[in-house]
């Protein structure tokens, strides 16, 4: 028996443990090579206990969410992948939502809509997780996670609990505080939202999901905006105006439709996917001394 399967025989109860799972499965870029394991979570796992279970074993331990923001390489994952989908409760009292880490957004944002609350219209067409989302400070049109969220616990590699409240989130344009201490896993989040009109709050989500797919490529897998906006201009038009729409490497291809996009035409490897990177960066660079920054996170 492997020193993980040792370590996680306490919890089997409440997760399910796979072994050299594809990753390709749990990315929306669709690429990724297997991980050695693979640990589906339930809403009563005990993560900080797992957690710390899994730290002594001196193995690898990555966290994944949606996977709507990673590039993970074709070698695959070492150690063990844990994927925080299943704790997923939300709750609402007043005007504060409360929810599980691996709670989809746009579940947040559902929860909010039905209950009349406002402010998380935004998320409803982000396709992440609540802790991937804090993490990464998601953010789209005239909101951000750094907007609603007052507090949010964390565990740490040794199962050691704690919360974030406020400022000390270090919220900045896709940055947060969990970012730049990638050893915290985000156990749950608490939002403040505010009373509002549910037929408003309906017809603004519906408008922003109009307009994600008249602009972006959602019939393709992808990892939404390969790159930051950088600032004073556009990353899609940078691109553009290089003349890299539909430019491609192997399998990847800057979108046809949002140069922004970096998508998966099929087949794309994550080498393919590096390269084109590379090249986009290499490009504009050269066209407008413009350095183009990754959103997207490499595993
Ligand atoms: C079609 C499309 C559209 C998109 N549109 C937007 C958009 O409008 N705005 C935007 O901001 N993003 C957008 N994204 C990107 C992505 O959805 C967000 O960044 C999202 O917040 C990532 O969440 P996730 O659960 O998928 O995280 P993952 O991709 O699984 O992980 C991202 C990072 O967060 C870490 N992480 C995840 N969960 C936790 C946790 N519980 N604790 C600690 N670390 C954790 C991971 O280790 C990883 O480093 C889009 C993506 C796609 C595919």
């Amino acid at each position: 028996m492997t020193r993980i399967q040792t370590a996680v025989k306490p919890f089997l109860d409440t997760i399910e443990v796979l072994e050299n799972e594809p990753m390709s499965l749990h990315t929306t870029f669709r690429i990724g090579g297997p991980a050695r394991y693979f640990i589906h979570l339930t809403p009563d796992t005990p993560l900080p206990e797992l957690l710390d279970a899994l730290h002594g074993t001196g193995e690898r331990v990555t966290i994944l969410g949606r996977g709507s923001n990673l590039l993970v390489r074709d070698e695959g994952i070492p150690g063990v992948v844990v994927c925080i989908l299943g704790r997923s409760r939300v709750r609402v009292e007043g005007t504060r939502v409360s929810a599980q880490s691996g709670a989809a957004l746009a579940q947040v944002a559902a929860a909010a809509l039905a209950n009349g609350l406002a402010g998380a219209e935004f998320a409803a067409g982000i396709p992440g997780s609540v802790g991937g989302a804090v993490f990464m400070n998601a953010g789209a049109y005239d909101g951000s996670m750094s907007d609603i969220v007052t507090e949010s616990q964390y565990a740490l590699p040794d199962g050691t609990v704690g919360t974030l409240r406020g400022a000390e989130h270090g919220f900045a344009y896709r940055e947060s505080a969990y970012k730049l201490a990638p050893a915290r896993v985000i156990l749950s989040a608490e939002l403040e939202l505010r009373q509002g009109d549910p037929v408003e709050i309906r017809a603004k989500m519906d408008d922003l999901a109009a307009r994600r797919r008249d602009k972006q490529p959602l019939e393709f897998p992808s990892a939404g905006s390969t790159f930051k906006r950088p600032t004073g201009y556009f990353a899609g038009k940078l691109i553009e105006d290089c003349g890299l729409k539909g430019f491609s490497v192997g399998g990847a291809q800057v979108s046809e439709k949002h140069a922004g996009f970096l998508i998966n035409r099929g087949g794309a490897t994550a080498d393919d996917m590096r390269r084109l990177i590379e090249e986009v960066q290499a490009r504009v660079l050269s066209a407008f001394g413009v350095a183009l920054e990754c959103e997207v996170q490499f595993l």
